[in-house]
């Protein structure tokens, strides 16, 4: 009997676990189930717009996609239109490969004020996810506060950074791009609540930074510690290349280019001032102990900020049927099992850590579970579900239904190098597969 498996999200994590499952199984038949009409989860909507380079890895999805068995089942929503009681009854195995979509918030006071915006609201407005196409971000401010030291804090500093040449080199969304271009940046700070040694952004984006046509990247040579030795050996090599290039931009002066993209270590931010609006940030001086904790030494900082984008971290949505972990934000599992016929992958499994490629081993454990659950297969799968769509009326988009889409997009970029005009509306993107 054919295994039926549903998969749903369409990530990175979806699409490698639809992969391992198709290599570990004889006779299988995967669909893998988005809520969106586009497949590929952040590698469309969180790699930045401008790390065309970093895409490259979604070739191998597109390969798994066009597989016999494995389908594509866009823009079915489960919790909406479907229920994961209801999917379970229809196929053999479930993952839940829905990532961590949610902004964790600031705890702090004053954060509900405007124009103080999580980094996946602020991610998805310039990437042109549907559900941020609307956003009312104000980016023609003089001062930019990011919290965060990691790789989607320097995402985020850059786009601001970035000229229009820069940017038309992109596929950012339409309305990001010209609001950028027309706003007055002269400030970014970018602010880590522990130091450089413990900040988890990658060498490629620090470098970045030195590399900007019109910002220059700012940090106080104080606030570099001489050596790595305070983290672990396998990273040390890492971090000292990140604390010579911080050296190498403590040389630098704010007078060298229009915008200064300083890089703040050991502050916190304990206050939203302002009205309101926000105006600016207070923050407290931090020093880091030696059994690694992060305490507050009643030192006080006010850094201006007509923009605040939180870059702390993200959660998973909570499904339905499936066990949650509140606090830490991600379904309750095993290595990936969840309990048996359900299973989850990805930052659904493990929180918002690590690369694409990290969720590839993920996948693999979800594979070796499933053969070691489900020794009796034969559930309907696919036709069983479909069925069920077209009762509830759901427009779903195929894989094909999809290439459609992707081709006019691509048809509609403005000039190369840009790779695309992406659709921002799930409607648009409707009406190319309606009419085609
Ligand atoms: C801003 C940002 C930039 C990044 N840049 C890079 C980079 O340059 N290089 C790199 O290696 N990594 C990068 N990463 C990390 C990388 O994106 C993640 O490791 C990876 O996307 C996680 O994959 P995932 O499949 O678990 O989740 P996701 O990619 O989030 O995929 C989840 C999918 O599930 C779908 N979904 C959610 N809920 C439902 C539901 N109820 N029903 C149906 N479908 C649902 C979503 O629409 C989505 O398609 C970045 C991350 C962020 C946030």
């Amino acid at each position: 009997m054919t295994l039926s498996v549903a998969i749903i999200g369409s990530g990175p994590a979806g699409f490698y676990t639809a992969d391992a499952i198709v290599k570990k199984f004889a006779d299988v038949q995967v669909d893998v189930i988005d809520r969106l009409p586009t497949p590929f989860g952040l590698l469309r909507a969180g790699v930045a717009p401008d790390h065309q380079g970093s895409k490259k890895i979604g070739r191998v999805f597109e390969r798994t996609a066009q597989r016999d068995n494995v389908h594509f089942i866009g823009n079915v929503e489960i919790g909406r239109d479907v229920s994961l009681a209801e999917l379970r009854e229809i196929y053999d195995a479930v993952v839940i490969a829905t990532g961590a979509p949610k902004d964790r918030g600031l705890t702090v006071e004053g954060a509900d004020k405007k124009n103080v915006i999580g980094s996946s609201r602020f991610v998805g407005w310039y990437n042109s996810h549907p559900d941020f196409a609307s956003l009312d971000v104000d980016v023609d401010v003089e001062s930019v506060v990011i919290i965060g030291v990691g790789n989607v804090a320097l995402d985020c500093a850059r786009i601001l950074a970035l000229t229009p040449e820069e940017l038309a080199a992109s596929d950012i969304a339409p309305h990001a791009e010209a609001r950028i271009n027309a706003a007055h940046i002269k400030d970014i700070h970018v602010v880590g609540r522990r130091g450089p040694v413990e900040a988890t952004f990658t060498h490629k984006e620090v470098s970045e930074l030195g590399e900007l046509a019109r910002t220059v990247p700012l940090v106080a040579r104080h606030k570099i510690p001489d050596n790595a030795d305070a983290c672990p050996p396998e990273e040390r090599k890492g971090k000292e290349a990140n604390l010579a290039l911080l050296r190498g931009y403590a040389d630098n002066t704010r007078d060298m280019k229009p915008i200064g993209l300083s890089l703040h270590f050991y502050v916190q931010p304990v206050e939203i001032l302002g009205g309101e609006r926000v105006e600016a940030v207070r923050f407290e001086r931090t020093r880091v102990e030696p059994d690694g904790r992060c305490v507050g030494i009643g030192e006080f900082v006010e850094i201006p900020a007509g923009l605040v984008i939180t870059c702390i971290g993200y959660q998973s949505i909570p499904l339905e049927g499936a066990p949650y972990d509140e606090r830490r934000g991600l379904f309750r599992n095993d290595d990936g099992r969840i309990e048996p016929g359900l299973y989850c992958t990805g930052w659904a499994m493990r929180g918002p850590t690590g690369t694409i490629a990290t969720s590839a081993p993920d996948a693999e454990a979800v594979a070796r579970h499933i053969a070691e659950d489900v020794p009796n297969p034969g559930k309907p799968g696919a036709k069983a579900l479909i069925g069920l769509l077209e009762e509830r009326d759901a427009k779903l988009v195929s894989y094909e239904d999809w290439q459609k889409i992707d081709a006019a997009e691509r048809a509609a970029a403005r000039e190369r190098p840009s790779p695309r005009r992406k659709f921002v509306r799930i409607g648009d993107m409707l009406n190319v597969v309606s009419k085609s």
